[in-house]
């Protein structure tokens, strides 16, 4: 089995350096799943990867939240055998739409790209709750809680990994002196 990191930073998707993020916070390392999902033969490999390691909880369904975890989602179920739902937002509120059902026989696994804080994995486990459905675990290629997203199933990840943040007066590359680009810059390698 190829590494995850692997995949990442052939991608583009993991980059070292020092980084200006969009939310303005600097970071010597950049993550974005997206650069790494928009290739369906990786995306159907770590899909059918983190279906193995939940496959045991025999989940009935996949459920999503828009738009992060529906091509993981999409994949984690097809390596499943099961359907793969989303919930989306509504006026701020997760709701499941267009006709997805779950019913009280599901069993549900929660997928996303990427679990940061656990909050929108907390928040799409309690629209499963709030459908009827038991949710028997969670999923996300990358783990970047360092722990700390404590959720109520069992929960697996592909890679754990560490990704700081700074404010631009407490970065020790600033203090350092080096220069911060934007990540995808050319500057960068
Ligand atoms: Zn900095």
């Amino acid at each position: 089995m190829i590494s995850t990191l692997s995949v990442f930073r052939e991608s583009g998707a993991l980059l070292e350096g020092h980084f200006r993020l969009s939310s303005g916070l600097h970071s010597g390392r950049y993550l974005q799943c997206a650069l790494v999902l928009q290739h369906p033969l990786h995306a159907e490999t770590l899909g059918r990867a983190l279906a193995g390691k939940l496959r045991d909880l025999q989940p009935t369904v996949v459920l999503s939240p828009a738009l992060g975890g529906l091509i993981i989602g999409h994949e984690v179920a097809r390596g499943l055998g099961v359907r793969a739902i989303f919930a989306e937002r509504q006026d701020g509120v997760l709701t499941l739409r267009r006709g997805f059902t779950l019913s009280p026989e599901d069993r549900v696994v929660v997928i996303e790209d990427v679990v940061t804080t656990g909050g929108s994995t907390r928040e799409t486990i309690a629209v499963a709750e709030a459908a009827g459905a038991r949710v028997v675990g969670a999923g996300a290629v990358i783990d970047r809680s360092g722990g700390a997203s404590k959720l109520a199933v069992p929960f697996v990840a592909l890679e754990a990994l560490d990704v700081p943040t700074y404010a631009p007066d407490a970065c020790p590359m600033c203090a350092a002196g080096v220069p911060v680009v934007k990540p995808g810059s050319r500057a960068q390698p």
